[in-house]
Order: structure tokens, then sequence, then C-alpha cells
């Protein structure tokens, strides 16, 4: 394995660790949103905000 080599390979696992994190921030947003009404972020899935307690429109 030469210096080039070397080189080579940390960069591409640091590009790997960037995309992991780029991917694993939007599937965790495409499991979020906000309440209407206090503005929280709760589970896409509620029905029930967990914060001001208020009904919130299933999606
Ligand atoms: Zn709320």
């Amino acid at each position: 394995m030469g210096f080039f080599t070397d080189i080579w390979y940390v960069w591409v696992c640091v590009g790997l660790l960037i995309i992991i994190g780029i991917v694993s921030s939007i599937y965790a947003a495409s499991k979020e949103r906000q309440c209407p009404f206090c503005l929280e972020i709760i589970p896409k899935a509620a029905i029930v905000c967990k914060h001001c307690k208020r009904d919130v429109p299933k999606m």
C-alpha cells in the first residue's frame, strides 16, 4: 500500500460516513413532522401530540 492508496482509502471512509449521516438524517426526518398547534416535533404516525395533548390530523 503506497501513500496515495492510503489517502484514497481514508477519503472513501470519510465519504461513506458523510453519506450515512445524510441518509440517516433524511430517514429520521421522514418519520417526524411538526405539530400544527405547539410546533414541537412529533412522530408522523401520531394522532395525539405528546407535548400539547391535542388531536393532530393523521397523515
Ligand atoms: Zn402539540
